[in-house]
């Protein structure tokens, strides 16, 4: 901050929130030793924020106001130069959106050896369009032309991204790697202009994998951060920043909201993250996620709804027992489907079968649980597809006769949704494009709900049986 001196009165706001910080970092101190479910249970709102701040309301109150009052011009003064807690303006901060803030940076922190900050945002494309375009600026001095380095196999709106408004629009090189379990392929790419890696896992809906540490590792030996979409997983299955990446970022709309009411994005950064860019800004470096959402969110306004935000709080609370729930269904779900005779291939992480199942054995674990030897226990979460015998007309035709599973470009429910990848979400990209992700119009993907599993099976068997 380029001011010095502030008007009369300032000061004592700044005197006065000390003891707000204080109580604040003290009950932090007290909520990080909480278990995971009692993180997601509670997170940050604790008794004496109920009590001492919103009129002992149990539940995080819904503030839908845009902004915040102050009682004179020196606490206006000193809000808005970020000198004391304020959440000011919706587009900035919002206290509702504040608790689920810190609810992600917890649990995604969870045991993690590392500090966290979080942003949230109106959706998983605004998140990550926040997370990667801080990297991709052009530096006095440095190379003339920059790149990102990422896995081919990922969500078809984030290769939208990167292929139509990074590259295409902005110039900027995208290297795809089409095997993201591959080290070498994304040695392959990483020059000195590579800004980040990008990486996602499990991928929607391919069931890429990657070994995290290795490649986290990889990105810090060339002083590049590893950014990772790890919506599939959740935090129940997977922390990445435990692995050693950098920046998390999360579609909510997804397998977090599991009720399916609202949009929402997430970027969970890990203090300090590894980059060579340099910025004037120390959060920068520090606490990325706050850099974010005091800089460029603000500026840019992908401010997430406070309605949104309390829905995803609401279904976060239970997180940890529905990835287990919808992982055991959707295992069996796929042990089904991997003996029926019309389905030629399923890709299903929990398949020992599948490829990359020994990778993702050595990720993917249910968050304190215990298989009785002190060992956690291997859940792959409820994405999964499976490739239909025949012309791409079969898969349409078991498609359009399922009774129960819903069809919809959507996934992570407690209710069994479909797709099929090719005419949907993955219909922008091109045939190409498909081909290189693996993604033919055979493939149906199912995500499984919280149903009981052998009505999903008799919903896909009767369907199987229109063949
Ligand atoms: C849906 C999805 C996104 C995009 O999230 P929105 O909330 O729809 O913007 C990003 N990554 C993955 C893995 C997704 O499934």
């Amino acid at each position: 901050m380029s001011q010095t001196s502030y008007g009369p009165g300032v000061e004592k706001y700044i005197e006065a929130a000390k003891k707000q910080i204080a109580l604040r970092e003290k009950i932090l101190a007290r909520v990080k030793k909480h278990k995971f479910d009692t993180l997601a249970v509670h997170g940050l709102y604790t008794v004496e924020e109920a009590l001492d701040l919103n009129q002992g309301s149990i539940i995080e109150p819904l503030y839908m106001a845009t902004s915040q009052a102050y009682r004179d011009s020196a606490e206006l003064e000193a809000a808005l130069s970020y000198l004391i807690p304020t959440w000011c303006y919706t587009r900035i901060a919002n206290p509702t959106t504040y608790y689920l803030e810190w609810m992600l940076a917890l649990l995604e922190g969870y045991a993690a050896g590392a500090d966290t900050s979080c942003v949230v945002t109106a959706s998983g494309m605004s998140a990550i369009a926040s997370a990667v375009d801080p990297f991709l600026v052009e530096q006095k001095g440095g190379p003339a032309k920059i790149n990102l380095v990422s896995s081919i196999q990922v969500y078809g709106g984030t290769f939208q991204q990167f292929s139509v408004r990074k590259q295409q629009e902005r110039g900027i090189d995208v290297r795809w790697v089409r095997h993201p379990h591959d080290l070498e392929e994304w040695k392959a790419a990483i020059d000195e202009g590579t800004r980040l890696l990008y990486v996602e896992a499990p991928s929607n809906p391919q069931q890429a994998f990657c070994d995290v540490k290795a490649l986290a590792d990889l990105a810090h030996a060339h002083e590049i951060p590893l950014i990772f979409d790890a919506t599939c997983a959740t935090p129940a299955l997977l922390r990445p920043i435990a692995h050693g990446a950098d920046i998390v970022v999360h579609s909510l709309s997804k397998t977090a909201t599991s009720s399916g009411m609202a949009i929402g994005g997430a970027l969970i950064s890990r203090k300090p993250v590894v980059t060579r860019v340099k910025n004037d800004s120390p959060l920068f470096k520090e606490s990325f996620a706050e850099y974010v959402k005091f800089l460029p969110y603000r500026d840019n306004g992908p401010a997430a709804s406070p309605f949104n935000a309390l829905m995803a709080l609401n279904d976060l609370r239970t997180l940890r027992s529905k990835m287990d729930l919808f992982s055991r269904n959707t295992q069996t779900v796929a042990e089904f489907l991997e003996k029926h005779p019309k389905v030629y291939q399923v890709d299903y992480l929990g398949l020992p079968s599948y490829h990359l199942h020994a990778l993702a054995e050595r990720y993917l674990k249910l968050v304190d649980s215990d298989d009785g030897k002190g060992n956690e226990v291997n859940r792959y979460g409820h994405l999964m597809s499976f490739r239909i015998d025949g012309p791409p007309e079969n898969a349409r035709r078991v498609f359009d006769a399922f009774k129960l599973i819903f069809r919809a470009t959507d996934l992570g429910r407690v209710k069994s949704v479909a797709t099929i990848p090719a005419v949907s979400t993955h219909l922008q990209q091109g045939e190409e494009a498909r081909r290189a992700a693996d993604v033919p119009p055979q493939l149906i993907r199912l995500c499984v709900g919280a149903e009981d599993p052998a009505d999903i099976i008799a919903d896909l068997d009767q369907a199987l049986k229109t063949l």
